[in-house]
């Protein structure tokens, strides 16, 4: 079962729950009974591509012919 993490606007206290994702929108109580909670992102990747640069793979190497004009 997925968990998923709530922050009260009440106390400002921070609380999970575990609960099926057909309830994930459903309003959360907090632990201290306020119910003005939001939800917040989970923390849990779920795939997507990470922020970052790309490794400089591929290509001829470094230093060389092309760009000296020595190929054209
Ligand atoms: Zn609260």
């Amino acid at each position: 079962m997925p968990r998923y993490e709530y922050r009260c606007r009440s106390c400002g206290d921070t609380f999970e729950l575990h609960r099926p994702m057909a309830e994930s929108a459903a309003p959360a109580v907090c632990p201290e009974g306020h119910e003005d909670t939001v939800k917040l992102l989970s923390a849990v990747a779920v795939g997507g591509t990470a922020a970052g640069p790309a490794p400089a793979s591929g290509g001829g190497g470094g230093g060389g012919c092309c760009g000296g004009g020595c190929c054209g």
